[in-house]
């Protein structure tokens, strides 16, 4: 399979999308920082998947000009660098272009998988935006399913799940 780390960080997304797609597959992995690229290098060396990773350092939002038309899975994970600096963070308005790009490049029964880290030096705002956002989209082509823990403190992750319908 063809699949994206829309967000790379430590790498360790885009260590387990390199396990799954196989030695025929290939994983496109982003991110604006380039301490991601060195750390995820290593990590993909060391387990060996890094022949078919391709590293960018550049934002999601400009997908379309490194990845074909036709992918399987895109994944998300919002927020800042673990261990790196908190101000460096994804944004609303950058986060909902990648989303909207990528769900153009899905193939038919692709998905897209983000888990929406929000409150503390994440603030609010990038999540409120995304939930809102995937309310509009077109029900005929995706379905959406957002997922919230009932029961848990302190801001927990939301996973949110886009399936492109299959025609
Ligand atoms: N999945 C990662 C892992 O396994 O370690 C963690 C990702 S971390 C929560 C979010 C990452 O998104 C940060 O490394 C940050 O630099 C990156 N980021 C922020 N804005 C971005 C953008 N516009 N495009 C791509 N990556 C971005």
């Amino acid at each position: 399979d063809t699949v994206v780390d829309a967000t790379m960080g430590n790498g360790n997304d885009t260590l387990l999308l390199a396990r799954l797609a196989g030695e025929n597959g290939k994983v496109y992995s982003f991110d604006i920082q380039e301490a991601a690229l060195i750390n995820t290098e290593k990590k993909l060396r060391e387990a060996g998947v890094s022949n078919i990773v391709e590293l960018i350092c550049d934002g999601h939002q400009n997908i379309k000009k490194y990845v074909p038309q036709g992918i399987r899975a895109v994944m998300f994970n919002l927020g800042y660098l673990p261990k790196g600096d908190h101000s460096i963070g994804t944004k609303a308005d950058t986060t909902i272009e990648a989303l909207k790009r990528s769900m153009e490049l899905l193939m038919d029964g692709g998905i897209i998988m983000m888990v929406v880290y929000y409150g503390g030096d994440s603030s609010f705002e990038e999540k409120e935006a995304v939930l809102e956002y995937v309310k509009t989209i077109d029900c005929r082509n995706y379905s959406v399913l957002v997922c919230d823990f009932a029961n848990q403190i302190n801001c927990p992750p939301i996973a949110v799940c886009i399936e492109k319908v299959r025609k």
